[in-house]
């Protein structure tokens, strides 16, 4: 069985175990949603799918119990450096609460420091700790955008996010332009329209249409 696990399993089993899922149940849950549907779950196509999709989940909302201590490591830097400072297109995927289905994008995060910076690597790493939990976007645009300005007591912190969401294409009349896009904005970029005109021109530079 192992196996036949192993071909889209990204997890080991200490992954499973520190990120507070309880496999069991999820097993038992998916489990019987195949029965709930009319389906055989014994059939040769279905019988590990519940602990297929038990550690998919553990893998895809593994964003609950990141220690952000851990995660920012150090690479918190005293800086006398006050330009904007932009990470743009950081590619997310992201399940919305409300049908379990993936949303995904990209992220823009810009911030003016006020004496520190962050390791450039650990954006995407505070993206993926808000993105890999049941989410919405716009919580989630929220929380990234005040986690950093907790962090860094920076001038100023600005995040938006465009997704597509699976839920709205997927579903009932299926909608062409299902991209939102939401959000968030503080210091600077809130009090100062030069300052976010000159983030929002950034992003839009070059911006390729949003591919899923
Ligand atoms: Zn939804």
């Amino acid at each position: 069985m192992k196996e036949l696990l192993d071909f889209d399993d990204n997890l080991s089993e200490q992954d499973l175990e520190q990120n507070g899922i309880e496999n069991e149940l999820l097993e038992d849950a998916i489990s019987q949603l195949i029965k709930a549907i009319g389906e055989n779950s014994q059939r040769e196509g279905l019988k590990y799918t519940p602990k297929r999709v038990a550690r998919m989940y553990s893998e895809l909302l593994s964003g609950y119990h990141v220690d952000p201590v851990a995660m920012i490591n150090g690479a918190l830097f005293n800086i006398t450096y006050d330009e904007m400072v932009l990470v743009r297109d950081i590619e997310f995927y992201s399940l919305c609460e409300h049908h379990i289905l993936p949303f995904m994008g990209r992220v823009h995060v810009a911030y003016i420091p006020d004496g520190k910076v962050l390791g450039l690597s650990k954006i995407p790493r505070i993206v993926d700790m808000y993105a890999r939990r049941l989410q919405v976007q716009e919580r989630m645009t929220r929380q990234i955008a005040d986690f950093l300005r907790d962090l860094l007591r920076p001038q100023g912190v600005a995040v938006v996010v465009e997704a597509v969401h699976l839920c709205s294409m997927m579903r009932g009349v299926k909608k062409h332009d299902a991209r939102m896009t939401t959000s968030a904005m503080h210091g600077a970029f809130r009090a100062n329209l030069a300052t976010r005109q000159e983030f929002l021109d950034n992003i839009s530079r070059g911006a390729s249409p949003l591919q899923i």
